[in-house]
Formats: C-alpha cells, structure tokens, sequence
C-alpha cells in the first residue's frame, strides 16, 4: 500500500513558478490555450485566495479542461519533492495534498 502524502502544497507564486503541469502530457494543446488567458490574469493577483486555477493541480482543485488522462509528470516536478508528494498519480497528489479530485 502506497504512503499518503500529508503536506498540502501552498498556493504561493514562488510555487507556481516551479509548477510543470504546463508540461504535463495529460494538459491538452487545447486546454493550454484556452487557460492561458485566464493563468496570466491569475498570475497577476493574490493566488493563495483563488479557489480554482487551470495550473498546479497538486494546489488546486480538478481541472474544469482536462476529461482524459494521458500520463503524469508529477513525479519529475520540484514541487513534488519539495512537499514530499509520494504517489506518483496526480488524482492521488491531487487528493492527498488537499485538492477536491483529479486534476487530470
Ligand atoms: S506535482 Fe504535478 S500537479 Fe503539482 S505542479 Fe508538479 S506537475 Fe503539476
């Protein structure tokens, strides 16, 4: 049985900026350009306040884009280390560190 991660990921800037979900293969073409609007103006505010974000799923909640998962980078990503996130699925991450669902 795998272990459960128990530290929750904070929505910070600094953490964002080491988010690689832009990279993640399960992130469609699509959804990037559709969010990528709406991650600029994000990025521009108070993110630690903000309930929904189409990026650092580990933070946040499920992704209103993504509806197939195809594969996780999770385990590569510094945030990933940094909280100590040991299962290697980002439903599970997603979960485990405090997110509602799956974000992929
Ligand atoms: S650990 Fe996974 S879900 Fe979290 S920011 Fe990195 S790639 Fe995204």
């Amino acid at each position: 049985m795998s272990q459960v991660a128990t530290t929750k990921v904070a929505k910070t800037k600094e953490n964002l900026k080491l988010c690689q979900c832009m990279k993640c293969p399960t992130y469609t073409f699509m959804c990037k350009m559709k969010n990528m609007p709406g991650l600029m103006v994000d990025m521009m505010s108070d993110i630690g306040k903000k309930e929904h974000m189409e990026a650092m799923y580990c933070a946040f909640d499920k992704s209103k884009c993504i509806d197939e998962e195809k594969g996780c980078i999770c385990m590569t990503c510094a945030l990933y280390k940094k909280y100590n996130l040991d299962r290697a699925r980002p439903i599970n991450i997603a979960s485990a560190a405090g997110g509602t669902a799956n974000p992929c």
